[in-house]
């Protein structure tokens, strides 16, 4: 892709995420951290692979000076995320919905930092559009721990689901908040969707798709007589 954007003379965008930073050793995480990543952990091919795809675009724009942008996305959620794509934000959404048990790994203090994904988009268009040349984050500075979500979902999908604490998975970073100083001063860009706004947006996604999935398998009667 760096050869054809070189070929073409277009700007590329890295899709790089919050995962550089592994298990982060600052808190918020500013682009100048270089992060704190198990090479070899479960989550080394992702971590590493990315932190490779930015090393490469870096050095290719320094080499050839194509436009290279690099945004590090932070945990994105909203409508169309895949009901069994093992997130945390569709996990707790469809077991709240099925009345299932909700699955909080570990003693669910870990936090995280969600952002609406219409925020995060409107956050790549201004990095595309603006000369840019470093990574810059791209994400909710709005952090909270995996209990209190759970709790604003069981809350907003009105459910009386259980919550259940499950193995924390190894290397799980144990706090994850960006530091958007860069992208505010550089892009004029901040979040504006809150937590409970965008939750309740994609609550709704879900629960109407997943009322029409159970209508394609169980299609009433009178779709028979048409
Ligand atoms: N998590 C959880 N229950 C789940 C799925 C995930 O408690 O059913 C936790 C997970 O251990 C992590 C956080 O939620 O601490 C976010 O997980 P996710 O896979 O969504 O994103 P990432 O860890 O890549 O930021």
């Amino acid at each position: 892709m760096l050869d054809l954007c070189r070929e073409v003379r277009a700007t590329i965008l890295i899709a790089s995420t919050s995962e550089v930073y592994g298990d982060p050793l600052e808190h918020p995480q500013a682009e100048s951290h270089w992060g704190n990543v198990n090479p070899i952990g479960p989550r080394a091919c992702y971590d590493e692979g990315k932190r490779c795809a930015e090393a490469l675009a870096v050095s290719y724009a320094r080499q050839y000076n194509v436009a290279v942008r690099i945004a590090r996305i932070f945990n994105t959620y909203g409508p169309r995320m895949l009901e069994d794509d093992g997130r945390v934000v569709s996990n707790f959404i469809t077991q709240s919905l099925r009345g299932k048990p909700i699955t909080i790994f570990g003693r669910g203090t870990q936090t995280r930092s969600f952002c609406y994904v219409d925020d995060l988009v409107d956050g790549l268009v201004r990095l595309m559009a603006s000369a840019h040349e470093g990574p810059m984050n791209l994400g909710n500075p709005d952090e909270c721990t995996m209990l209190d979500l759970a709790s604003r979902v069981r809350t907003l999908t009105g459910s009386s689901s259980a919550i259940v604490h499950q193995p924390l998975p190894a290397d799980d970073p144990v706090r994850r908040r960006p530091d958007i100083t860069l992208a505010r001063s550089i892009l004029g860009w901040a979040p504006r969707i809150s937590l409970d706004d965008g939750l309740a947006m994609t609550i709704e996604d879900f629960r109407s798709r997943m009322g029409s999935s159970r209508a394609e398998q169980h299609p009433p009667s009178s779709a028979a007589l048409s």
